[in-house]
């Protein structure tokens, strides 16, 4: 049940179709992983805490550099230097009081994947580096836990839904986009601050429906973004390969 404070705060979220008392709730119990936070996790992170997620925690192990600013909007010129998580939890205590925030200084790998994922219900990924968005796949595939995928280059982003037993994995997706190069790709790309802005709101909203169970999800649909052309494009009927270790031998663990 929610509080009296809890009502007013959410009052204008509970009329919205399909986001009931219910729905806000489920929000309340739900632990989200936001994995990566210098650019489109940083938006995501703020759009969870403000709509009732009752646990968001961070993972990353970088500091805040004043060549990242235009694209994370969590922190701020003063803080160049200190710990990019914790800024980060400073202000969605102060967004959001409820939101509780818990903290990984670290990078995801090999050997803590499975225990960083576990405690969570979904997961978002923010993360910069191609092989270890393929370990949080993995990982999450393995485990069960949607994962919400964001990928930026340039002027470009994607956001891809992936939900165990219903979409394929990101391997399976990047074969069928014949992006299986990716090994070769060292470096972070450079990315234009408002394609991080809008490809961060699009994973909280995704994030938002498949935890509250409202809306559509399209978990066989990549949605691409060109900010330069300004429009919108559909890839559809992205199934798992028929020959994929990961998929379509789960299920949804939120059905
Ligand atoms: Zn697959």
């Amino acid at each position: 049940m929610l509080t009296p404070e809890q009502l007013e705060r959410y009052q204008n979220q509970l009329s919205l179709p399909g986001m009931g008392e219910q729905a806000q709730i489920k929000l309340s119990n739900s632990r989200v992983l936001v994995a990566g936070l210098s650019g489109s996790g940083a938006i995501a992170a703020q759009l969870l805490a403000v709509s009732g997620v009752g646990t968001i925690g961070l993972l990353d192990d970088s500091v805040i550099a004043l060549a990242d600013l235009h694209r994370d909007i969590l922190s701020s010129s003063d803080e160049t230097g200190k710990s990019r998580i914790e800024s980060a939890k400073r202000r969605l205590n102060h967004l959001n009081p409820d939101c509780m925030v818990e903290l990984h200084e670290l990078q995801l790998d090999a050997h803590n994947a499975e225990e960083l994922l576990t405690p969570y219900h979904l997961i978002l990924d923010g993360l910069d580096d191609w092989q270890k968005k393929l370990l949080a796949s993995d990982t999450a595939m393995h485990l069960n836990i949607p994962m919400i995928h964001c990928g930026i280059t340039g002027f470009q982003f994607q956001v891809f839904s992936m939900v165990p037993g219903r979409s394929a994995c990101l391997r399976c997706l990047f074969h069928q986009l014949g992006r299986e190069d990716l090994s070769r790709q060292d470096k972070p790309a450079i990315n234009f601050g408002p394609a991080a802005t809008m490809a961060g709101s699009l994973q909280a909203s995704e994030a938002l429906h498949i935890i509250a169970e409202s809306g559509v999800t399209g978990c066989d649909e990549l949605i691409q973004f060109d900010c330069l052309r300004r429009e919108f494009y559909t890839v559809r009927e992205l199934g798992p390969r028929a020959d994929c270790p990961d998929c379509g031998r789960t299920t949804n663990r939120n059905q």
